[in-house]
């Protein structure tokens, strides 16, 4: 059987071969980075190697990178662990800042977004004089399921003027966009690993150098006592890989937003009554979110899937079970389209050929569907 054409990047993304080899050659060092002995020292360089190579994406320093198992973990250690008396997200945040606000004891507000995806500023400067200080707002840099990147600059700007903290979710954005916290005057920004071709399972908070953290796991002190654990040294070298290599090949978004752009034409040349979610908002380069109103997203992609082409459902269904997309139902889309739309993600593997497949299988649904 042939090979499925992945079109599924913001789920993971295929695992660089540099990342492969880096992973394995670390796994074959002994050595716990916190040992004193020689072994332990080539173990402890290692982690601190990736350090820097994941500040350099993050554009950060390396002792504000703080290593944990992924963006989930990343979240809950700032969501619960700013110190803030009150939190601001986005009504598009991941689940794992949702699911993070619900358990952090303080009271929650929830920012709209527009139509596009794009939060209101408006709305945040109300909200930030109403909420207890000192606040967190939490607004991600991209979305996962539509793409819509927020802006991020002013929602600093104004949070600054108020004495709230700021976290931004960079899962989606890393690699995809170029992140500069510094720059932005970010507090906090979460990183994943295996959204930029890392291994799963390992992930940053990277901080600025004054803000605080009260460590969610605590134990033996790693991390200079803000995430205990022994570090998955070949984890976060793989990340480190991962990460320079995403680096270097920013530039390549461009080409993959021309297949994006093109794979949106083509439908919208055969069909006028689909929709691209968040299609008037900037969005990563990447990622597709289409509607074909009356067909469930579930069952368009077990066609893709029979097709041999792998997409996602744009309704959340992280455990299996799928409900109507949070993010969609935020944007003020009515269950008939939050409920049947699919997120087309590519990255730096996808061809013309891969475009013209997914096409000619979107167009064989639509015209069954249609009764063509
Ligand atoms: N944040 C966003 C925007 C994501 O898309 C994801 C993963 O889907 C996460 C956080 C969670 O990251 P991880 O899979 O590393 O826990």
């Amino acid at each position: 059987m042939k090979n499925p054409i992945y079109m599924d990047y913001n789920a993971t993304c295929p695992a660089r071969p540099a990342v492969i080899e880096a992973v394995s050659s670390a796994m074959a060092t002994v050595g716990n980075p916190s040992s004193v002995h020689a072994q332990g020292r080539k173990a402890r360089a290692l982690v601190e190697e990736a350090r820097v190579k994941v500040a350099a994406l993050a554009g950060a320093r390396a002792r504000d990178v703080v290593f944990c198992s992924g963006g989930t973990e990343a979240a809950n250690a700032v969501l619960r662990g700013a110190g803030a008396a009150s939190l601001i997200i986005s009504a598009i945040e991941h689940d794992s800042v949702r699911a993070a606000a619900d358990v952090a004891n303080v009271p929650v507000f929830i920012l709209p977004v527009d139509e596009s995806g794009v939060v209101s500023l408006s709305r945040l400067g109300e909200l930030l004089a109403d909420a207890p200080a000192p606040a967190l707002v939490s607004v991600m840099y991209a979305n996962n399921e539509m793409g819509a990147v927020q802006p991020i600059a002013s929602i600093v700007e104004l949070a600054k003027e108020h004495g709230a903290m700021v976290h931004s979710d960079a899962v989606q954005a890393a690699g995809k966009i170029p992140l500069d916290m510094a720059a932005l005057g970010l507090d906090y920004m979460t990183l994943s690993a295996h959204k930029i071709g890392g291994p799963q399972g390992v992930g940053a908070v990277v901080l600025s150098p004054l803000a605080p953290l009260k460590a969610l796991l605590v134990g033996g002190g790693q991390e200079l006592g803000r995430r205990s654990g022994t570090e998955n040294v070949a984890g976060v070298v793989g990340f480190g890989v991962a990460a320079i290599e995403a680096l270097e090949h920013l530039a390549d978004s461009e080409s993959i937003e021309e297949l994006r752009d093109s794979l949106e034409v083509q439908l919208r040349g055969h069909a006028n009554d689909m929709v691209i979610v968040g299609g008037k908002a900037e969005r990563l380069p990447n990622t597709s979110c289409i509607a074909l109103p009356g067909v469930k997203g579930e069952t368009q992609v077990m066609h893709f899937d029979l097709a041999g082409i792998c997409v996602s459902s744009g309704s959340a269904c992280s455990s299996g079970k799928v409900k109507s997309s949070h993010v969609l139902n935020a944007m003020g889309y009515a269950p008939e389209i939050a409920e049947a739309s699919i997120r087309v993600s590519l990255g730096r593997e996808t061809t013309e050929t891969d475009i013209a497949a997914f096409v000619k299988a979107w167009k064989t649904l639509y015209d069954r569907t249609r009764g063509e």
